[in-house]
């Protein structure tokens, strides 16, 4: 069926339709888990998606979604971003109790996150070594996050 689909990719409005692109995707999983792709639901998946892999925060999303001159409220932000996480279109990454950054690379990860700038990387899963305890036969693991929290050493070369 993707065969045919692909073979469809035709220019409209010199704009290419392009069936695998990140928005495309996220676009049919939502429609195919039985959620109405709302006007703003399609607005911040196309705003999401658009920039390939990236963490945002949701008041930066907020903050891209008032530039290209929509309104969508903080609380549909919020909502729309819990709704993606539950689908798996996107993860969050609590960095700290206050701040939760929405990661729309759902390919498994690691995180380097530089707490003094607020800045976040991703790290390969095999740069990591990990030692896990086995997990009990009634358990299944479901997934692993790791983020390793560096702080910028500018400060102390000032004392
Ligand atoms: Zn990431």
């Amino acid at each position: 069926m993707y065969s045919i689909v692909y073979n469809l990719i035709m220019k409209t409005d010199s704009k290419v339709f392009d069936p695998f692109s990140a928005y495309n995707i996220a676009l049919r999983k939502i429609e195919e888990s039985g959620i109405v792709p709302t006007k703003q639901r399609r607005i911040l998946a196309k705003i999401l998606f658009q920039k390939g892999n990236r963490h945002i925060s949701a008041e930066n999303l907020f903050d891209e979604v008032k530039k290209e001159d929509r309104k969508i409220s903080m609380a549909t932000i919020y909502n729309t971003l819990k709704q993606f996480t539950n689908l798996g279109l996107i993860r969050e990454v609590v960095v700290d109790k206050n701040k939760s950054l929405y990661d729309t690379n759902s390919k498994p990860h690691y995180h380097l996150y530089i707490e003094d700038e607020g800045k976040i990387h991703d790290i390969p899963t095999n740069n990591i070594n990990l030692d896990l305890p086995s997990i009990p036969a009634c358990l299944t693991l479901h997934n692993i996050d790791v983020i390793v929290r560096v702080r910028s050493l500018k400060d102390n070369k000032k004392s």
